[in-house]
């Protein structure tokens, strides 16, 4: 264990402010080098905090353990719930699982946080005003890495959303704006194409929206919404968005304030979180002694604000800002005319230790007062919806091409009340009155409803499958067709 500044005596330590345990991986590559610096800086700005380190990434793959990460290392980030990580190297070939992935899904960090702020004119960016937080959904979406091969042309990957995930991604998003004094939180979803998934998100937006009427919010397509923030990221405050879309624009967001290497990220979760720079463990420039430790640092000062230590990550991030105001330069941010010193990674650390206590001239200082509580109260399930089950959707692996050839044999499995309604391919509908001119591919979804629009049972469903056996219809997976509290919760077939 390595304490940083030492536990007061037994007198002192009744009025002394917390310590926090925190668990601490040096990581791989230039790792070690920005964890010193960083470590340097949190021990200088009087940081309470207790730290035991693990070890994680690339000999622990290469020792055998695909993951990453042995047992004991969990069982240390499990009790300390803090971990301040350093980037890892992931070797290369098949095998080795993301480290990243596995701790979001394990440890339930279902918020990503990463602030993108410009630091113009100290640093070079097309755009100065930018000051913008990406909360990402972290555990959900097309990640939860459910997919399957069907048929000889066609894969799936599920994409999932859910209403507890929804509800604690956009909760924390507005409790990030309320805390950190921002105005706006916008939503990006693609919910006129993806009506159920997107929908919901959506929906939950504008419902946690009218918990905060203090706040403006909005939605934007993803598509426009992209791209305005990539043109005019100061129209943006906070942005909340599902995992892959927050995945893409985070690191669109972080590389247009001028570098990459400048931002941090959180993982936050109801019990754990980890700190971690946005960048990778950069091999090529490992051991120069040339790395920014910025990113890190940042992803620090998030910690700090995490476990309550305000005043310390207040207190870093202004003598960080001055350090960059003074135009005192690692390498990858130096730029002549601007910059006044070219320094490497200690130095660096030395320089922002020297300005401990100070304010930046110019750029914002930061404020965060006695302190950032978030309130997120424990899901509450809502009460369960009447469902009726008002159809099937039959997918079949069918290598002809004729629409009207796979409808006659699917007619064959109507029972007197369930018939075939529908056939679409890739979602688009083909039969009944489909067009010549679209492609198909071996992959039919084929839709049985009842004639009367009654609701079906589940015997129909299994009558449906026991012909399809006796026909020698090769069935692949069912969906089943719902309403929850009559409303019809399913896609219909494109032009339908
Ligand atoms: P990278 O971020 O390591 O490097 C990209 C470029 O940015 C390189 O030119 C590098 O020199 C530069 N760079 C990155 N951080 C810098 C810093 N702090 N100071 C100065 N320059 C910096 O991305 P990569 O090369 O694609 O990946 C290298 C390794 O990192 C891979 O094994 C990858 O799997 C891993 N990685 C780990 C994480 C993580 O642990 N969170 C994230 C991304 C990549």
């Amino acid at each position: 264990m390595i304490t940083l500044n030492e536990k007061q005596t037994d007198e002192a330590a009744v009025n002394a402010p917390t310590r926090t345990k925190i668990a601490v991986a040096k990581g791989d590559g230039i790792g070690p080098e920005i964890m010193e610096a960083t470590l340097r800086v949190l021990q200088a700005a009087g940081a309470r905090l207790d730290i035991e380190e693990i070890e994680v990434g690339e000999n622990v793959y290469l020792a055998g353990n695909s993951s990453g990460i042995t047992k004991e290392a969990w069982d240390v980030i499990r009790q300390n719930k803090v971990l301040l990580k350093a980037p890892i190297t992931t070797p290369q070939g098949g095998g080795y699982k993301s480290l990243n992935v596995t701790m979001r899904k394990m440890l339930g960090l279902y918020a990503n946080v990463r602030p993108c702020t410009s630091l113009a004119p100290f640093v070079k960016t097309k755009h100065p005003v930018m000051d913008v937080v990406i909360v990402r959904e972290n555990e959900e979406d097309l990640y939860a890495g459910i997919e399957h091969q069907q048929t000889d042309e066609v894969v799936q990957c599920l994409k999932l959303i859910s209403r507890p995930g929804c509800e604690k991604i956009v909760r924390y998003a507005f409790e990030y704006a309320r805390q950190y004094g921002r105005k706006k939180v916008s939503c990006f979803t693609k919910d006129n194409i993806m009506k159920q998934t997107d929908g919901l998100f959506h929906k939950v937006f504008d419902e946690i929206a009218s918990e905060y009427p203090d706040i403006e919010k909005e939605h934007w397509i993803v598509d426009i919404g992209a791209a305005m923030l990539a043109d005019s990221p100061e129209k943006f405050d906070v942005i909340v968005m599902p995992n892959l879309y927050g995945d893409i624009l985070s690191d669109v967001a972080a590389q247009i304030t001028g570098s990459v290497g400048l931002a941090g990220s959180a993982n936050i979760g109801e019990s754990c979180a980890m700190f971690e720079a946005i960048h990778g463990s950069a091999p090529l420039i490992a051991g120069l002694g040339v790395a920014n430790p910025s990113g890190l640092l940042q992803a620090a000062c998030m910690m700090l604000n995490h476990v309550g230590q305000n005043d310390i990550a207040e207190k870093i991030y202004n003598a960080w800002l001055k350090t960059i105001e003074e135009g005192v330069h690692t390498p990858d941010i130096y730029q002549e005319g601007t910059s006044k010193q070219k320094v490497g990674t200690q130095d660096f650390a030395t320089a922002v230790i020297n300005n401990l206590g100070q304010k930046p001239a110019q750029l914002s200082s930061v404020a965060y007062g006695k302190g950032i509580k978030f309130n997120m109260p424990k899901y509450m399930p809502k009460p369960a919806a009447t469902k009726k089950l008002l159809g099937v959707d039959v997918f079949v692996h069918w290598n002809g091409r004729d629409p009207e050839e796979i409808a006659k044999q699917l007619q064959q499995l109507d029972t007197p009340e369930v018939k075939l309604s529908m056939i679409t391919n890739r979602g688009i509908k083909v039969w009944p009155e489909g067009f010549a001119e679209t492609f198909c591919t071996d992959h039919w979804r084929c839709r049985f409803q009842h004639a009367q629009e009654q609701p079906i049972t589940k015997e129909h469903i299994v009558a449906i499958l026991a012909k399809a056996i006796e026909k020698n219809i090769d069935t692949i997976k069912t969906e089943n067709l719902y309403a929850f509290d009559n409303r019809k919760a399913f896609s219909l077939g494109q032009g339908q």
